[in-house]
C-alpha cells in the first residue's frame, strides 16, 4: 500500500507532484489504494471463481460465434451453447469483430510502447541512490518530455519492484520478442535521474509492450442482447490513468447488478440494455481521461511543462490545493473516478425503467 504517487523531474528526481494515496484513498473513499502484479490479482479473482464453484477450462480458442444461436465454436471443434456470452477477450476480441462487423474499431498505435522489469528490492537496499527509492512505501514516476515517463513501485511483499517504462516506438510489436530490450531501456533513458538510471542497470530481463487503445464502440451488445463485450474487448483506453483492469472490474460489478433484476431468462436482454446504457458514458469519461493525462505526463521541457509544474506546487509542497494538473490527485476528477459505484449506477438506471415502465402503464390505461 503506497503512501504516495509522487512526480519526479526527469533529470534529478526533483519531487513536483504528490499524490496522497494512504490513507487519504480510506478517508475519501472507504477503501485502501492498493499496487498488485496482474498475476496476484488474476490468483484472487480465480480462487473467488473457484470458492463460486465456476467452472474454468483453460486452452480454449473461441474461433467463431454464432449470434443468432448463441453459441461459439472453439479450436477443438467443440460447440457451446448458452444463455448469454459475455465476451471478456481483450484488445484484439473477436468477439467484438463478431459484433461490429465492417463498423469494427480496430486497436490504435499511438507511436508508444512500455518496457516492463522487475527489480529485487534487497539488490536495491544495496545502493545508497536506490535505497533511498524504498524507504518509504511510494510510486515513484518520473515525467520527461518527448513521450517518455517511467513509473516504479514495490509489490510482492515488497520483495520486488516493478518498473514500466514508457517510450516511443516504431515498428511491429509481433517482431519486438527476443531484442535486448534492457540494453536498449538504459540507452532511452541514458541522462536522467541517476536513481533511475542506477535501478535500470539492475535490470535482468524486460519485455515491451505495444500501448494502444481502440475508439469505444457506440454498442457492447448483439442485436437479440445474448452476446456481451467487457473490459477490453468493449474499451481498451491508454494506461495514463492506470483505469483499464478497474474498468474491467467494474463492468462485471455492474452486469452481475443488472442479471440480478432479470427475474427470467426474458429479461435478461433488458439486463444487458441497462448494463450498455450505464456502461458506456462511465468507460468514454475514463477513456478521454486516461488520453489526456498522457498529453500531461508526456509534455516537453518549456513553458507548457512550467506551467503544469507551478499547478502541482502546492500539492507538492502540503499546502491546501483546488485544482491540479496531476489527475491522481485532482479533486475534481478523483470525485466523479474513484467515488463511483457501479452497482448503484445499475440499481438507479433499472429503478428509472421501472418508473418509466409504471407511467407507461398509467398513460395506456388512462387512454383506455
Ligand atoms: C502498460 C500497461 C499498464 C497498465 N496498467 C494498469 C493499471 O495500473 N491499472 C489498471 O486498472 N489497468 C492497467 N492496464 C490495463 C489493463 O492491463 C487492461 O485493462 C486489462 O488487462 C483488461 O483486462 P481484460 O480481461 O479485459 O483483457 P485482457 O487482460 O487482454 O485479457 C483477455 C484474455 O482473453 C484471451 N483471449 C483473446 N482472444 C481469445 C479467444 N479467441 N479465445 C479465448 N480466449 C481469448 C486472451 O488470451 C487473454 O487472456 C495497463 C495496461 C498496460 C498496457
Amino acid at each position: 500500500m503506497p503512501d504516495s504517487l509522487l512526480w519526479r523531474r526527469w533529470e534529478n528526481g526533483r519531487i513536483i507532484g504528490n499524490a496522497r494515496l494512504n490513507p487519504q484513498s480510506e478517508e475519501l473513499f472507504g477503501t485502501p489504494y492498493y499496487v498488485t502484479h496482474r498475476a496476484h490479482l488474476h490468483e484472487i479473482l480465480h480462487q473467488k471463481a473457484a470458492e463460486l464453484g465456476v467452472v474454468i477450462r483453460l486452452g480454449c480458442k473461441v474461433e467463431k460465434y454464432d449470434l443468432d444461436a448463441t453459441s461459439f465454436v472453439l479450436a477443438s471443434g467443440e460447440v457451446v451453447h448458452a444463455d448469454l456470452i459475455v465476451a471478456a477477450d481483450g484488445i484484439k476480441s473477436l468477439a467484438r469483430k463478431t459484433l461490429l462487423g465492417s463498423g469494427n474499431t480496430e486497436p490504435r498505435n499511438h507511436g508508444l510502447a512500455v518496457y516492463r522489469a522487475t527489480v529485487s528490492i534487497e539488490e536495491m537496499l544495496k545502493h545508497e541512490r536506490t535505497a533511498l527509492l524504498v524507504e518509504s512505501p511510494n510510486v515513484h514516476l518520473w515525467v520527461g518530455g518527448n513521450n517518455h515517463h517511467a513509473i516504479a513501485y514495490s509489490f510482492a511483499n515488497d520483495k520486488l519492484l516493478n518498473l514500466a517504462l514508457t517510450h516511443p516506438a516504431e515498428g511491429v510489436p509481433n517482431d519486438w520478442d527476443g531484442c535486448d530490450h534492457v540494453r536498449q531501456l538504459q540507452k532511452d533513458f541514458e541522462g536522467w535521474d541517476p536513481a533511475l538510471t542506477t535501478l535500470l542497470r539492475m535490470i535482468k530481463t524486460a519485455v515491451k509492450w505495444p500501448i494502444r487503445d481502440i475508439a469505444v464502440p457506440d454498442k457492447f451488445s448483439s442485436t437479440c442482447q445474448t452476446l456481451v463485450l467487457i473490459g477490453d474487448a468493449a474499451h481498451a483506453m491508454l494506461p495514463f490513468m492506470a483505469s483499464g483492469a478497474a474498468m474491467a472490474v467494474e463492468d462485471a460489478a455492474a452486469l452481475a447488478e443488472s442479471l440480478r433484476f432479470a427475474r427470467h431468462k426474458d429479461m435478461v436482454p433488458k439486463a444487458i440494455a441497462i448494463f450498455e446504457q450505464v456502461r458506456i458514458p462511465r468507460v468514454k469519461h475514463v477513456h478521454e481521461a486516461s488520453f489526456r493525462h498522457g498529453y500531461t505526463l508526456h509534455l516537453a521541457d518549456g513553458p507548457e511543462q512550467r506551467r503544469r509544474d507551478q499547478a502541482m506546487e502546492k500539492e507538492a509542497s502540503g499546502q491546501h490545493f483546488v485544482s491540479s494538473p496531476n489527475q491522481w490527485s485532482d479533486p475534481t476528477v478523483l470525485s466523479w473516478l474513484y467515488t463511483y459505484k457501479p452497482a448503484v449506477a445499475v440499481r438507479m438506471a433499472w429503478a428509472d425503467h421501472n418508473q418509466e415502465g409504471e407511467k407507461t402503464a398509467k398513460r395506456i390505461h388512462v387512454k383506455m
